[in-house]
């Protein structure tokens, strides 16, 4: 075998904190192989990637490219090696068309190429894509968008291309569609990187993997030679079993908010909702499902209070409070900058509490968040620690324990596994469960079937809009929610009301 395209050497990482977030790690990329990076959140893999890509440079250990030692200080001396890299968060510029998103990072005759749609065309086509040049980056959907920082990473040729966690954002369909194009990129001769928590898609997608756990590599070979028990157990570090019921049987109580033929008008590139009917009562998990873009945001803010119903009620009492954890953590969920503790308390601390003698009382602060961290189980290496610096899992967590906390008879949740690995997805799902448990109406809006199932009580489908079925108990099954999310208009709901409990 030639050697590899890129590999690391014992390569260590320690944070100015102290923390040692790789430990020795040897690991090879080969050209024309999709390698899938696996593991937990806070596993190290964006500290490995930012290592690769001169983001950090390694306190111990070396960097090779070709059988050659490489130092890279900084992401140019990287991009100059032909590495290319799409972060979690793109770096595009939003008002500028697909040419010149591409042109920015071209160089020397390649931009200038670049000045030419049919020069453009002939670039994108040679990985299969096909995007107006002209069209502005910031009308394009998310998938699109992720297309063109991927055309961005290999504008110079790129022989190594690195992509932290990118089926996150994406549908099912949008992950078949990306594969399809780093199919492309291997095809010629680039070695592909994938970060990813999703051991389906890199059973189905990756030539080989490799594993992290607490900073060290925990298994490594090829995809043809393992199964997905194998890879959940190297990532989670013990057997986990599969399918089984989250959380201890509950009985659902009172009525706390109610929908009656409650109506949003569509919008651009939105359904809508119509006439959905919708009964929420206490101690209840409800899931909804669907594929993402048939009224979930529309549902979501009309339970959150955000929006009106153009037709039909939302009838609450007025003291019904709505926690949530929105879909986007990052901009919605989350200050980055601020410390784990100020997002934890973010809500107290704004109504007033922790105050003494007009000043904030930062040991009460530390101590309150302090507790909320051990009962949540946020890995962080301090109170103190900017949210930023958690990895994904840990940042849910904070959303999640800070809605927890406000103890309101509703707590609305979206998607809140996704991107998450599985053990912290299997943490976050038994803290929902305990909060119906305790009497909260918990709403969970997901496109993830299996994990509703597991946890819901009773699911209902979103289509186009419409409710179009309900199931319930035993009769949440895979093969009973898949038809309701593809066809076309409701059907009468075939388990009817139990009674009032
Ligand atoms: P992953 O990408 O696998 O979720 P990361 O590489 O982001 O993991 O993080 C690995 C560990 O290093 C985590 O525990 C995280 O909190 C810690 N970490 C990441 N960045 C920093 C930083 N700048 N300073 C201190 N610790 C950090």
């Amino acid at each position: 075998m030639p050697a590899p395209a890129i590999q690391l050497d014992h390569v260590s990482k320690r944070y100015p904190n102290g923390f040692l977030a790789l430990d020795k790690v040897s690991l090879a990329f080969q050209a024309g192989e999709i390698h899938a990076l696996l593991g937990e959140n806070g596993a190290g893999k964006s500290t490995l990637m930012n290592i690769l890509y001169g983001v950090h440079e390694p306190s111990e250990g070396g960097v090779l490219m070709a059988g050659r030692q490489v130092i890279h200080r900084r992401p140019a001396d990287a991009i100059a090696h032909g590495i290319g890299m799409v972060h979690q968060h793109f770096k595009l510029v939003l008002p500028f068309s697909v040419a010149e998103n591409l042109a920015l990072v071209a160089k020397g005759e390649r931009r200038a190429a670049l000045r030419r749609p049919a020069a453009v065309r002939a670039f994108m086509a040679g990985y299969g894509v096909d995007l107006d040049p002209q069209a502005v980056v910031g009308d394009l959907p998310l998938a699109l968008q992720q297309r063109v920082e991927i055309l961005k990473a290999l504008v110079d040729d790129s022989r190594v291309l690195l992509l932290d966690e990118p089926s996150t954002i994406l549908t099912p369909a949008e992950t078949e569609n990306l594969y399809a194009t780093l199919r492309r990129i291997r095809e010629r001769g680039t070695a592909v990187a994938v970060v990813t928590h999703n051991v389906d898609e890199v059973l189905a997608h990756a030539d080989r993997y490799t594993v992290l756990r607490r900073g060290r590599t925990n298994g490594s070979g090829l995809i043809a030679s393992t199964h997905a028990a194998e890879l959940v157990e190297r990532i989670v570090g013990h057997a986990v079993a599969s399918g089984t019921r989250i959380g201890p049987p509950r009985q659902a109580g009172q009525e706390c908010l109610r929908l009656a033929a409650a109506s949003v008008r569509p919008a651009s590139g939105s359904p809508g909702l119509h006439g959905v009917d919708l009964l929420l009562r206490a101690g209840e998990v409800v899931g909804v499902a669907g594929v993402e873009g048939n009224g979930q945001s529309e549902l979501f803010e009309l339970l959150a209070g955000q929006r009106a119903a153009h037709a039909g009620q939302v009838l609450r009492a007025a003291s019904t409070e709505v926690a949530l954890v929105p879909q986007d953590r990052h901009h919605e969920g989350l200050s980055l900058d601020l410390s784990v503790a100020q997002n934890l308390l973010y809500r107290r601390i704004m109504a007033g509490e922790f105050r003494r003698a007009g000043l904030l009382d930062h040991q009460a602060i530390g101590e309150r968040a302090q507790a909320m961290i051990a009962a949540a189980d946020i890995r962080t290496h301090s109170h103190a620690t900017p949210a930023r610096a958690l990895s994904g899992g840990n940042q849910q967590k904070i959303v999640l324990a800070r809605a927890l906390d406000q103890a309101a008879p509703i707590l609305l949740v979206y998607q809140p596994t996704r991107g998450l690995d599985v053990a912290a997805a299997e943490a976050v799902l038994e803290r929902l469960a305990a909060a119906a448990c305790a009497g909260t109406c918990v709403v969970i809006i997901s496109s993830n079937i299996d994990e509703l199932i597991r946890v819901a009580d009773r699911i209902v489908v979103l289509n186009g809009g419409y409710i179009t079925g309900e199931v319930r108990g035993a009769g949440m099954s895979v093969s009973a929610i898949g038809p309701l999310m593809t066809q076309g208009r409701p059907t009468p709901s075939t388990t009817p009301e139990p009674a009032h409990a």
